[in-house]
């Protein structure tokens, strides 16, 4: 297990500052990415709205981006990735941006490119599987899933050699 794996995992009595479904007095800012926590979720401001409401929280998806915490992580190799690297970060990309459009807690953290593999790391579980199974629908190769023990965390490994 990695030290980023570790540091993932919570008890499971202690609250979990990232799950998408914790409650917040409504309505309160995120001061870091300005969206608004109302009717129990995390959405962005209509162009009328007031810039600042009486309660002040990070939302989930800035914990996991401030604490470098992911949700998902992707991993991209084989030589079918080396030659199509700019190609497959697209899809990765237009998924990302269509899903935020729905979805703006779901985002992608970093893209670190290392000598055999390529790490995406995302706020949610769900875009992670949503990008590597676009990745597969578009260049087939393998996709395997991993979920660690406490379901904190999904991995998974995308490869395609020829
Ligand atoms: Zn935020």
């Amino acid at each position: 297990m990695t030290e980023r794996e570790k540091r993932g995992r919570i008890g499971g009595k202690s609250p979990n500052p990232y799950h998408e479904d914790k409650k917040y007095p409504e309505p309160t800012d995120c001061p870091r990415c300005q969206l608004v926590y109302r009717n129990g979720r995390w959405q962005v401001k209509d162009a009328d709205e007031e810039p600042k409401t009486s309660h002040s929280s990070h939302c989930p998806a800035c914990r996991r981006e401030m604490d470098l915490l992911p949700a998902g992580l992707l991993y991209l190799s084989g030589s079918y990735w080396e030659r199509h690297q700019e190609e497959i970060l697209n899809i990765a990309r237009n998924q990302s941006a269509s899903a935020a459009a729905q979805r703006p807690l779901q985002r992608i953290m970093w893209i670190e490119k290392a000598e055999d593999k390529t790490e995406i790391a995302t706020t949610s579980s769900h875009l992670a599987q949503r990008i590597g199974k676009a990745i597969e629908d578009a260049c087939k190769g393998t996709l395997a899933i991993k979920h660690a023990d406490d379901s904190q965390l999904v991995r998974l490994y995308w490869e395609r050699s020829e």
